[in-house]
């Protein structure tokens, strides 16, 4: 079953990325395993599968120690300050930069490891009440702060478009994104090119491609439903 998921949400992204003239190798397809068993990360390791991605601090923290050193760890939900130094030197990429204040205190600890972080920031692009990220028009002056920021690089934007029935309904919030993104390349701000478009979940990852994902996360359409009172 997860294999042959894997290989169809595989599948699925190189058809998308097709309709559009993309190579399906600018697409990477980050597992999102969180709250799966180790056993379930193993097996598509065992299938030559890197990119995983993850939510809870203390989760991806024991999942690193029992897996394999080599996989690819994202981090792609909330993160606290205080949780920063679990994460910085372990991740591959911090998705879910949604601040400044907490982009300072990556930078800090990533100064501390001496090690640089590749990061993304978080844009609530849909105005969503209770969902983490910057607005669209304060992304321009956090990105300009953040470049000065040591140790850390600003390597694009990440977002999560809400669930609804008819996925093309959140087209226009994969295409905000990526303007966004060209908007601020366009500015030439000092040490920023970005070209990482995190963005495309397992209801809308196709369209999210179509519109230019570089990073698609995907849990459900490859690990089944998710149980949180396990
Ligand atoms: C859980 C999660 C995903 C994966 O969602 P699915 O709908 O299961 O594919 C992707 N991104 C973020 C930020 C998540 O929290």
């Amino acid at each position: 079953m997860l294999l042959t998921n894997y290989k169809e949400v595989e599948e699925r992204v190189r058809k998308a990325a097709s309709r559009v003239n993309r190579d399906p190798s600018e697409v990477t397809l980050i597992a999102v395993s969180k709250t799966k068993p180790n056993e379930m990360i193993q097996t598509l390791y065992d299938n030559g599968v890197r990119e995983f991605g993850e939510n809870y601090v203390q989760e991806l923290h024991t999942k690193m120690e029992e897996l394999p050193e080599d996989i690819n760890w994202h981090m792609i939900g909330h993160l606290q300050r205080n949780k920063v130094k679990y994460v910085v030197g372990k991740v591959s990429m911090i998705h879910s930069v949604d601040s400044i204040r907490l982009a300072k205190a990556i930078s800090d600890e990533a100064v501390k490891k001496n090690v640089i972080v590749e990061i993304l920031l978080e844009v609530n692009v849909g105005l969503e009440e209770n969902k983490f990220g910057f607005k669209v028009e304060e992304v321009e002056d956090a990105v300009c702060e953040i470049a000065t920021f040591p140790n850390i690089v600003i390597k694009g934007l990440m977002t999560s478009a809400p669930y609804v029935m008819n996925s093309e309904e959140n087209r226009p919030i994969f295409k905000k994104l990526k303007e966004l993104l060209v908007d601020i390349n366009g500015k030439n701000i000092h040490n920023v090119s970005m070209s990482v478009l995190s963005m495309g979940m397992t209801n809308d990852f196709e369209i999210a491609i179509e519109e230019g994902a570089t990073h698609v996360r995907v849990g459900t359409a490859i690990f089944g439903e998710r149980n949180y009172n396990r």
